[in-house]
């Protein structure tokens, strides 16, 4: 916790909670050592559905050099939140109306990711008479055994994104046909997995700009930026160990230095926000179930559903409370380990399993830890009809 939430966490009301906080001054200086870790010919995209509040699009504004959108929803709300700022519009099975959105707007890249979607993009900007830079997404088998673990893996197996590889000639044949003449081609983009640390997300990047050269050579086209997409790892388990990003930064710099002309540009979500962000709750029971000790806490995975979206315990302090109103004595953990389980009437309401918090008592506080990227706007928050959370953003 950074000493300002502390503090704000300290002076907050029993009935504020649960409450997400968010630094913004925290963000802001991440994000700015993030950017100073990249060389020039790298530009830092922020990908919005990581989490889309204004106030953090704002606090990234300028830091940034543009927002990676995946609907026609993200692509109204980052544009209003930050008018102006150079969007990048991805995303599988987007509408004939989202494309009429994205063509109708300044500063839009769009990232195709289907022969079909890209006839209705070359359609779409012979109607509306105006030039459209477009990237291919494309599906490539470049994330293999030897990059270590891959926690999620969007790329290089069957799955709905992109370009499968023997589809993308058919493409850029299209894309070299009067049909295509306003779309203008600027090169690649991959989003291939999530969680890949500094070394396997260089190997990536290096194979991903390879292959566009090879690609490029080939068919004798200019194809001159690549963007390697998200993921860069964040381990729940260890809140201090982060993303080295001075190390991918120097990698991205080697590759640079092989291919000049060319624009790097890479797009993560999590690695930017999760840090920035705390779900803050109150216990309201601590209860034994066969042999296993339970603290029920005020909300849970319908305001955060990312310990059970991953299947993580999510990190936690405790901020002990000492005041309990009640005349009868107050449910405490009375072994080495204890649930840390929501309101919700399924088992699945679980933020951290069997975790040491020895001595959590009812009325206590409980502050998770990187609830600032697929936190809040990633819950079921209608589900059982308990009130939402609220929001605080530390200047
Ligand atoms: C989700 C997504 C990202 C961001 O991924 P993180 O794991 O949050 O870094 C980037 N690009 C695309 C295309 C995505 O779908």
């Amino acid at each position: 916790m950074t000493p300002a939430v502390r503090s704000l966490v300290a002076a907050l009301g029993p009935g504020e909670l649960p409450v997400y906080v968010y630094d913004l001054a925290a963000l802001r200086e991440h994000a700015a050592a993030v950017r100073a870790a990249l060389p020039d010919g790298v530009e830092l995209y922020y990908a919005a559905k990581a989490n889309p509040e204004p106030e953090i699009l704002t606090a990234l504004a300028g830091l940034v050099c543009g927002y990676e959108v995946s609907s026609g929803g993200e692509l109204a709300h980052v544009r209003k939140a930050v008018p102006g700022a150079p969007l990048a519009f991805g995303g599988p099975g987007k509408t004939a109306d989202e494309i009429a959105r994205a063509v109708g707007l300044d500063a839009v890249r769009v990232h195709v990711e289907s022969e079909h979607e890209l006839r209705l993009l070359a359609a779409e900007t012979a109607r509306q008479g105006q030039d459209v830079d477009v990237l291919l997404r494309v599906n490539l088998p470049l994330v293999d055994g030897t990059l270590g673990p891959v926690p999620l893996a969007m790329g290089g197996r069957p799955t709905a994104f992109g370009l499968d590889p023997a589809g993308i000639d058919a493409c850029l044949a299209l894309l070299a046909s009067p049909e295509c003449r306003r779309l203008r081609l600027c090169g690649i983009h991959a989003h291939l997995a999530s969680g890949l640390d500094p070394t396997a997300q260089l190997a990536v990047a290096e194979r991903l700009v390879d292959w566009t050269t090879r690609l490029a050579e080939r068919h004798r086209i200019r194809l001159d930026e690549v963007n390697v997409g998200g993921g860069m790892a964040v381990d729940y388990t260890d809140p201090a160990a982060r993303f080295d990003w001075t190390v991918f930064g120097t990698g991205l710099a080697r590759i640079l230095c092989r291919r000049p002309g060319l624009r790097l540009r890479i797009e993560p979500g999590r690695a930017l926000t999760a840090y920035c962000g705390w779900y803050v709750t109150v216990v309201l029971d601590v209860k034994r179930s066969h042999g296993e000790e339970f603290a029920v806490v005020r909300g849970g995975t319908h305001h955060m559903r990312t310990p059970a979206a991953r299947g993580h315990d999510q990190p936690f302090t405790v901020l002990p409370v000492e005041t309990w109103p009640h005349p009868w004595p107050r449910p405490a953990v009375t072994t080495d380990t204890v649930t840390l389980a929501g309101q919700l009437c399924t088992p699945k309401d679980v933020l951290a399993r069997r975790v040491p918090a020895a001595g959590l008592r009812a009325a206590d506080r409980v502050v998770f830890a990187m609830a600032g990227a697929y936190a809040w706007n990633i819950s079921h928050h209608s589900f059982l009809m308990h009130p939402r959370p609220g929001a605080q953003f530390l200047a």
